[in-house]
């Protein structure tokens, strides 16, 4: 039982498809690993996992996808980069993700915090109906979940018409999203949507091309889109995984599909921590992810943490433990997270509350 924030639990029948053609990727007698991102079996997989995205979300023609490398980390500053036409962005601070892209962006202009959770340990999404949004603001940004908060965003921000640039690393693909209310999405694939090393956005195509300053060539989204995402080599094994697992996603019935199944493990886990009197969520209940889940030892029962987590270990149960930040338990229960995964540990919660009641 891999709870794991990231990378994360991939869905089983990807792994075993990508384990079949390790050495035989369809009769060409080699691994996609070995074969030139320039052959026509490699541009077939990049253009269906274009093609597949663009489905499951419903991308418009005048929004580009682009498969980088980086990390989200990178796009930190390729955002400012690319986007900081003024030199002014309002960012929402409501973690160390949003707050490092919100430094990184301090780099290139002026970057107000114009909300912030900071006063709680980022514990809630603040109210983001009414923010002092700069006239001259080139953006609005935010994490839309916080990973190691198990916080999220269930209404975007009002943006006052400024391009919304979002970070979605760990609820990509999660629900349904109206791409149109942003100017760009980006993320991480290793959550919840393949292996590490590759980065997928989806940009609005007028919102580039407007900023004055050079921007380096790797670093600039229009390189991408010109060489569409193959200007040097790009990470072909994680963009051939990424593209088995939205085949997968597809197969499943889609996104709609896939966030009720995420709804229903999100609630039997909230359900057993509310319930459970040894455990308490760390998150404000209206903002609680569905994908990452923090929880902590019950006050008076701190002590039990350590036994806790040695329990659930145990029983086959890894990657519970907390960001350091935050302490206690986080579980990631990603969409190719099953609901045997989640009551497996719902069951663990139980039994070890019986054993100590
Ligand atoms: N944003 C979010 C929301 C994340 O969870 C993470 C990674 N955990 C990052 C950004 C950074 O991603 P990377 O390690 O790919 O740079």
């Amino acid at each position: 039982y891999n709870f794991s924030a990231g990378p994360a639990v991939l869905p089983e029948p990807v792994l075993q498809e990508a384990a079949a053609e390790m050495l035989d990727y369809r009769g060409t007698g080699m691994s996609v690993m070995e074969m030139s991102h320039r052959s026509k079996p490699y541009q077939q997989i990049i253009d269906e996992a274009e093609a597949d995205l663009r489905t499951l979300m419903g991308i418009p023609d005048n929004y580009k996808v682009l498969f980088m490398q980086g990390g989200a980390s990178q796009q930190f500053a390729m955002v400012p980069m690319n986007l900081m036409r003024n030199r002014v962005a309002d960012y929402i601070v409501t973690g160390q993700f949003a707050k490092k892209a919100w430094k990184e962006a301090q780099l290139f202009g002026q970057a107000n915090a114009v909300a912030s959770s900071a006063d709680k340990n980022f514990t809630y999404i603040p109210d983001c109906s009414d923010l002092p949004i700069a006239e001259n603001s080139d953006y609005v940004y935010i994490c839309e979940n916080n990973t190691i908060y198990g916080t999220k965003f269930h209404q975007l921000p009002n943006t006052k018409g400024k391009p919304l640039v979002s970070d979605v690393s760990s609820c990509f693909l999660s629900e349904p999203v109206k791409v149109t209310d942003y100017g760009m999405l980006y993320g991480g694939a290793q959550k919840n949507v393949g292996p590490a090393g590759v980065v997928f956005a989806i940009i609005r195509k007028d919102a580039l091309g407007k900023v004055s300053r050079y921007i380096p060539t790797m670093l600039d989204y229009r390189t991408h889109i010109d060489k569409e995402s193959m200007f040097n080599t790009p990470p072909v094994f994680s963009i051939f995984v990424m593209n088995e697992t939205l085949k997968w996603l597809k197969g499943m019935g889609g996104v709609e599909a896939i966030h009720k199944y995420d709804m229903e493990k999100a609630k039997l886990l909230y359900g057993e921590i509310d319930r459970n009197s040894l455990f308490v969520g760390t998150a404000a209940e209206k903002d609680r992810s569905l994908m990452n889940v923090c929880f902590v030892m019950a006050p008076g029962y701190e002590n039990l943490q350590d036994e806790f987590m040695s329990f659930a270990k145990g029983k086959g149960m890894v990657g519970l433990k907390g960001h350091r930040s935050v302490g206690g338990f986080r579980a990631s229960i990603y969409n190719a997270c099953t609901v045997e995964d989640v009551t497996a540990l719902t069951e663990c919660m139980k039994e070890f509350e019986s054993m100590k009641k």
